[in-house]
């Protein structure tokens, strides 16, 4: 699919993109991107010829074109991505866990805990 669709995930509108070979990636992959361009994105967007939308990251040594909009990747905003990253990033071994978790959330370790006997 290229081209306007959906977020599988959370069922908003994005621009469905090709990404094209970068600094550090092959490219040829597909990337969702959100609808409106952004001045706060890192993705550079433009249409390949009449049917086909491109993205690529824009870096320092590659600047943003004229002919390229600035975009935001939708896994920046998808709604059904933002709470699982927290989370992930108190789990990496051999790291304290402690006070690595936002306020009001409970571990469950210390669930378990207060439950036995
Ligand atoms: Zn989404």
């Amino acid at each position: 699919m290229n081209g306007p669709g959906r977020c599988p995930d959370c069922r908003k509108p994005v621009l469905w993109t090709r990404t094209l070979p970068g600094a550090t990636t092959a490219g040829g992959k597909r990337l969702a991107v959100d609808p409106v361009p952004d001045a706060a994105g890192n993705t550079a967007v433009r249409r390949d010829g009449t049917t086909a939308w491109v993205s690529r990251r824009v870096t320092e040594q590659q600047p943003l074109m004229g002919y390229e909009r600035l975009h935001k990747p939708h896994v920046a905003t998808c709604p059904a991505q933002q709470p699982q990253l927290p989370l992930q990033a108190t789990d990496t071994p051999g790291r304290p866990r402690q006070g690595a978790l936002p306020e009001g959330v409970i571990r469950l370790d210390d669930r378990r805990r207060r439950r036995r006997p």
